[in-house]
């Protein structure tokens, strides 16, 4: 894929850049490594500092950079500001949080007494370069997600993000010096999957983070593997979104709607099955289709815009293909099901009409793969066992949602749904209080809050006789 900002709202492509040489990433190596000698000794309040500096001019630069945003990967202008905003919001609160979460712990007097130790501590150390692969869904939110508790632990950051968001990556190692980083602290290499491997075995690059696709994945884990490097991945998923008898249906059928078409359908942690009890399924899928099928597509920077387009030739190729495999097979597209007629420049866009199947079987390809555009599945089920059995059979577990009143059923899904996160009442969204990430083939190892800041940390026994 080349380096390149292409509008997915026309095709057009606005910038081309050339990749780094090895050498320039080499540099760039060793400059993360010195840089790293330095931050690590930093205190606190120094760190504080500078993040607290990258989110005041985050702010400052709040419509540019969505605008930028909206220009490379085709998300509605809104839902970009937000995101900045959020970036911004998450860098305050490690900013304040940090030292508290990363504090010394003192094991129990007893625990001490009986190893023989006259004093015990653990010390949260930072671990040194570390290398962040990330995805352009959210191509602030994404790194950010990353770098603020990263620089704040102490470590620096080495950021290789999507090949089709040049313009922003360049502006988040661009933000992080004016903020006052030293040279070094937070860089982006612009470069290709193809040169992530020499990157992640030279020996001055410590851990990785990796949020993309399960291929993606696999590759960076295997070679971290091999070079024993920490990894967190960070992978797709396909959302439960299971509604039962007791739920207020009117809020659970308009959240449906956001939680599956957010940012044009393209989040990992978007509703993508919509499991429904049969005494509310009727009800429920005919205004869910209604709703689906009134959303505005369009030039996601016109306000009135709902939902923009894919953000790649590839990505809308992949959502056609699911869907005319699943109605191929028998599924009913209730509505969409195919490329909408859009006028001007738009007329070579990557849109996909938001689209709501039924009648879909685990034969489909649909049943098992993640759906990464605006199309919905819907199932009904009869029970509370039948509506988790389902919910489980997929290959991910990132997060899920569910809605119901009734305690008994609460403690039931919270027990029983194999998910990294599971949302009563409203749809999944991440907090950096909260501790984020997945388990099966969604990944592992989780982002945000304390568990996120300690990802990259060495966990250092400090032992006194
Ligand atoms: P992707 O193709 O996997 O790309 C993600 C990043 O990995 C990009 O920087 C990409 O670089 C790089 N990459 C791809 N193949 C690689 C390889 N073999 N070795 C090293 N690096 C490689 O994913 P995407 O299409 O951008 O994002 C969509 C996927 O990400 C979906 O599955 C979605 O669910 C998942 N996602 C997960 C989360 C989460 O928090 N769990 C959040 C957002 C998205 P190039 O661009 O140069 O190819």
């Amino acid at each position: 894929m080349p380096i390149a900002t292409v509008n997915p709202a026309t095709g057009e492509t606005l910038k081309t850049f050339d990749a780094l040489t090895p050498e320039e990433v080499g540099r760039r190596i060793a400059a993360s490594a010195a840089a790293f000698r330095r931050h690590r000794t930093t205190d606190f309040a120094e760190r504080a500092r500078l993040l607290g500096r990258a989110a005041d001019l985050l702010d400052e630069d709040r419509d540019d950079i969505a605008r930028t945003m909206t220009l490379e990967m085709g998300k509605p202008l809104a839902a970009a500001r937000a995101e900045a905003a959020k970036c911004a919001k998450a860098m305050r609160w490690y900013a304040e949080h940090a030292e508290a979460l990363l504090a010394d712990e003192h094991p129990a007097p007893a625990a001490v007494e009986d190893s023989g130790a006259a004093a015990v501590r653990v010390r949260y150390r930072p671990l040194g370069p570390v290398l962040a692969v990330m995805p352009w869904n959210f191509p602030l939110w994404q790194v950010v997600r990353f770098a603020a508790p990263a620089l704040m632990a102490g470590n620096t950051g080495l950021l290789k993000h999507a090949s089709n968001v040049p313009q922003t990556a360049l502006y988040l190692e661009d933000l992080f010096l004016r903020a006052g980083y030293p040279e070094g602290c937070f860089q982006t290499l612009l470069i290709g999957s193809g040169a992530v491997e020499a990157v992640l075995r030279d020996p001055r690059v410590a851990a990785a983070t990796l949020t993309g696709s399960e291929p993606a994945g696999r590759a960076v884990a295997s070679v971290a593997g091999d070079e024993v490097k920490k990894t967190v991945l960070e992978l797709g998923g396909s959302d439960p979104y299971v509604v039962m008898p007791s739920a207020d249906l009117d809020r659970a059928v308009r959240t449906a709607v956001t939680a599956r078409v957010q940012n044009n359908g393209q989040s990992c942690i978007a509703a993508k099955r919509f499991i429904v009890h049969r005494d509310v399924y009727d009800a429920f899928t005919e205004r869910f289709t209604a709703l689906m099928d009134g959303l505005a597509v369009g030039d996601p920077l016109d306000e009135a815009t709902d939902v923009g387009p894919l953000a790649t030739a590839q990505g809308r190729a992949d959502v056609e293909e699911l869907v005319d495999d699943a109605v191929r097979l028998g599924a009913l597209a209730r509505c969409g099901g195919g490329r909408p007629a859009l006028p001007g420049p738009l007329a070579h866009g990557w849109f996909y009409e938001p689209t709501v199947l039924t009648d879909v079987t685990p034969e489909m390809r649909i049943h098992h793969e993640e759906a990464f555009g605006p199309v919905a599945t819907v199932y009904p089920v009869a029970s509370l066992d039948e509506a988790v059995g389902l919910a489980n059979d997929t290959p991910f577990g990132l997060s899920s949602n569910v809605w119901t009143r009734d305690e008994d059923e609460q403690r039931r899904f919270a027990r029983d749904l194999e998910a990294g996160g599971v949302f009563f009442n409203g749809m999944t969204a991440s907090h950096p209080a909260f501790p984020f990430g997945g388990v099966k083939r969604s990944g592992y190892g989780r982002e945000l809050s304390g568990h996120g800041i300690r990802e990259f940390c060495n966990v250092t026994t400090v032992w006194h006789a």
